[in-house]
């Protein structure tokens, strides 16, 4: 049997008329760049989020690139994020003039520590005050612990950005100020939420595209700016931008497979239950593998709440390396989310004292994760084989 990582086929063939007579359309308008498709998926993704505004953007990348811009860093600025992610969470900090400082993530989540965090924050208070933004990660599919994040952001007089990439419809319970239960989505809590439409996200296009949200429409007047060189109006640049806009024919797409989204999380969301199910009947220990957490399950109503919308099932092993080369032998895909941390990372050497720090929860976890196939259409069959595939690694 065959498991891929991810097998997209079904999907695409579900829609694939629908989603050809789009590009049609866009292909007969001939408005080929922003135009309505674009503003078409705005208003549908800002709905969806539950926020003021959404501009559409090229990429995830270029989301977090283009929010960090419009900041407006000055020379030594620096943004407190987490070393265990994509790299593009970083390679955007520096790309917009400020430098990257991390805290060390929390062990169940993997997700940026609110406690570490404040240790940072506290430390740059007390020096020159160079932090000049949050950019925590939902990683995964899982939102950070944005309650904790959001009083520091408050308290520190600071922005968050969060980078929502592996997250659009995840959902948050934040505690309000009067104590309550407010559930929120992914990027409808700081200042603006960056997503990545990769065709491996949960809501993928067929190419690379990206959607900034904001409860801020002051903000998001500046980011249409940012988004299309700095320009308000055409040809007079008060800012430097980029061209940072999302391809309508990439729209039409998105605004076709939106509708299913709440549907794939919720296949995701069953496969990981299927998972846990299968696990349970096998003799394997906590030492040998442990499965990930949903750690908001326990929040009022979190079973009517995407509170992980599983972009990736990631399990954790101290025979990792082993178990991936095993499972690549049964024709099992997996992969590696991240083998190597941010501030690990060689194009750091000449930028100072990252290769002197460490972060060992993330370095932790750099070394023993490892996610398994959990795309909708994945079948009972096949996770069974997963199972008992792992099974028998751990036996032999
Ligand atoms: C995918 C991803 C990005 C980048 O998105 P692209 O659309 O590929 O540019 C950024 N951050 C995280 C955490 C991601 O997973």
């Amino acid at each position: 049997m065959k498991v891929p990582l991810l097998d997209l086929q079904p999907q695409t063939a579900f829609f694939r008329e629908q989603i050809i007579q789009e590009i049609t359309e866009v292909v007969d308008s001939t408005r080929y760049i922003l135009g309505p498709k674009v503003a078409k998926l705005e208003q549908e993704i800002a709905e969806y989020s539950g926020v003021a505004a959404a501009i559409g953007v090229s990429s995830g990348t270029d989301a977090l690139v283009a929010s960090l811009m419009a900041l407006e860093f000055q020379p030594g600025d620096q943004v407190l994020t987490t070393p265990y992610t994509f790299f593009a969470t970083m390679g955007s900090i520096i790309r917009a003039g400020a430098r990257p400082v991390f805290a060390d993530v929390d062990k169940q989540t993997l997700n940026l520590d609110p406690v570490k965090a404040e240790e940072v924050l506290l430390a740059d208070a007390a020096g020159k005050r160079k932090i000049k933004a949050i950019m925590p990660v939902h990683l995964f599919g899982q939102c950070a612990d944005m309650s904790a994040l959001m009083r520091l952001a408050q308290q520190y007089d600071i922005p968050l950005i969060e980078d929502a990439a592996q997250a659009i419809g995840a959902e948050y319970p934040l505690i309000d100020s009067g104590g309550e239960v407010v559930w929120k989505k992914a990027g409808s809590m700081g200042l603006a939420g960056c997503f990545s439409f990769f065709p491996s996200k949960n809501l993928g296009c067929m190419g690379d595209g990206g959607m900034i949200t904001t409860c801020d429409v002051a903000f998001a007047e500046t980011l249409r700016c940012y988004r299309n060189h700095g320009a308000k109006p055409k040809y007079y640049h008060a800012k430097i931008g980029g061209n940072f806009r999302l391809d309508p024919l990439q729209a039409a797409v998105l605004s076709v497979k939106l509708p299913y989204l709440e549907k794939w999380h919720q296949q995701r969301r069953e496969n990981s239950e299927q998972y846990r199910r299968l696990f349970a009947q096998t003799d394997l220990s906590p030492e040998q593998i442990t499965l990930p957490q949903a750690v908001y399950q326990d929040a009022p109503d979190a079973d009517q709440h995407n509170v992980h919308i599983y972009n990736q099932f990631v399990v954790r092993t101290p025979r990792r390396d082993a178990l991936r080369e095993y499972l690549q032998e049964k024709s099992i895909g997996c992969e590696v989310y991240y083998p190597v941390c941010l501030h690990q990372q060689q194009c750091l050497d000449s930028l100072g004292p990252y290769n002197t720090q460490s972060f060992p929860v993330a370095e932790q976890a750099s070394k023993d994760s490892l996610a398994l196939p959990i795309y909708p259409e994945l079948s009972k069959k096949q996770q069974e084989y997963v199972i008992e595939s792992i099974a028998a690694f751990f036996r032999s």
